[in-house]
């Protein structure tokens, strides 16, 4: 009966454990979503790859969030994008062209 009782204990507290967790990540980055951390690299496993670069190290483009274009759809990183009423772009010229589309829906609907 004590087992039970503890096993009950160590949910209860593992079930606050990850609701602090994830608050503590929402109040770093509150304009995005939690996003599980990426696994650190052990020096011994570099060691093993014998120096060779890993394919996975972009650690600038992986942790930076992407957005849509509005126009054309394609996804680009934030820092790269353009962002014009209320909506990103790929590049200025489709943020332009999207806000003069706009523009000419709100004339014909007056
Ligand atoms: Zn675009």
């Amino acid at each position: 009966m004590r087992q039970i009782l503890l096993l009950i204990l160590l949910f209860v507290v593992g079930q606050w454990f990850v609701k602090a967790l994830r608050r503590a990540q929402a109040q770093e980055r509150p304009d995005a979503p939690p996003q599980p951390a990426a696994p650190p690299r052990s020096a011994g496993e570099a060691r093993r790859n014998g120096g060779a670069r890993p394919r996975t190290a972009r650690p600038a483009s992986l942790s930076e969030p992407m957005v849509r274009c509005a126009e054309c759809g394609v996804h680009a990183p934030r820092s790269e994008s353009v962002t014009a009423v209320g909506q990103s772009f790929c590049c200025n010229e489709h943020a332009r062209k999207y806000t003069a589309r706009s523009a000419g829906q709100d004339r014909a609907a007056r």
